[in-house]
């Protein structure tokens, strides 16, 4: 017969006094170690919908929609339970301070319908006031304005985030200058529209000077 060793010995003693090391699961809850590597979940508090885990997610099991015709318009942040291998690579670049996805300790993913393997959550989306094309997430342009401090005046769509979230962005002052055909520089836009209205807006000053000169 084989002998236990002591090692072996030594953890069963452990294990009459302290307790065994398994779980009676599905007798009782199994709680997991607290580093235990779990569903990833997102916060909406801290995610602020910048997409970079969906990004790096291995697997795409982070998807987006953008709700354009919602009232306020809303990017919809998806997460698939049933994709997910839960390595953690969207917790780790999660530009809110790895809180706006984070793994959590939960583990029992079951589902009778795999249809609603899924989460959500729900950011607010700036549209460009020109295409209607969707800038960013209110959060995320306001996390960059923080970021860049008073470099952020240099660019009208993230100061004018910024004074909205204040409540100081006047729109009757785009309206008052429409007719000077300047005004679509002070608005909210897209990259696209911002270098097609820049362009245009030099354009047309360039023609002026030549044909005053
Ligand atoms: S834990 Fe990994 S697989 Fe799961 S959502 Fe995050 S990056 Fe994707
Ligand atoms: S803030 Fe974090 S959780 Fe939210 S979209 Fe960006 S990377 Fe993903």
């Amino acid at each position: 017969m084989k002998l236990p060793k002591v090692r072996e010995l030594g953890e069963a003693v452990k294990a009459l006094i302290k307790g065994p090391y398994t779980s009676s699961f599905p007798r009782e809850t199994h709680t997991p170690h607290q580093n235990f590597r779990g569903l990833p979940k997102f916060n909406a508090g801290k995610c602020v919908g910048c997409l970079a885990c969906e990004a790096v997610c291995p697997v795409n099991a982070i998807a987006h929609e953008d709700r354009m015709d919602d009232d306020p318009p809303v990017r919809v942040m998806i997460h698939y339970l049933d994709t997910c291998i839960f390595c953690g690579q969207c917790e780790a670049a999660c530009i809110a301070d790895h809180l706006g996805i984070k793994l959590s300790t939960e583990w029992d993913l079951t589902f009778f319908d795999r249809a609603n393997a899924f989460e959500t959550i729900e950011k607010e989306l700036q549209l460009c006031e020109i295409c209607g094309d969707a800038v960013g997430c209110t959060a995320h342009l306001l996390w960059i304005a923080n970021r860049l401090g008073e470099l952020a005046y240099s660019s009208p769509t993230l100061y004018l985030t910024r004074m909205k979230q204040l409540g100081l962005a006047d729109d009757l002052l785009v309206a008052h200058k429409a007719d000077q055909n300047r005004s679509d520089r002070f608005k909210i836009l897209c990259a696209r529209c911002r270098r097609t209205t820049t362009m245009t807006v030099e354009e047309q000053a360039s023609v002026t000077s030549a044909e005053s000169a």
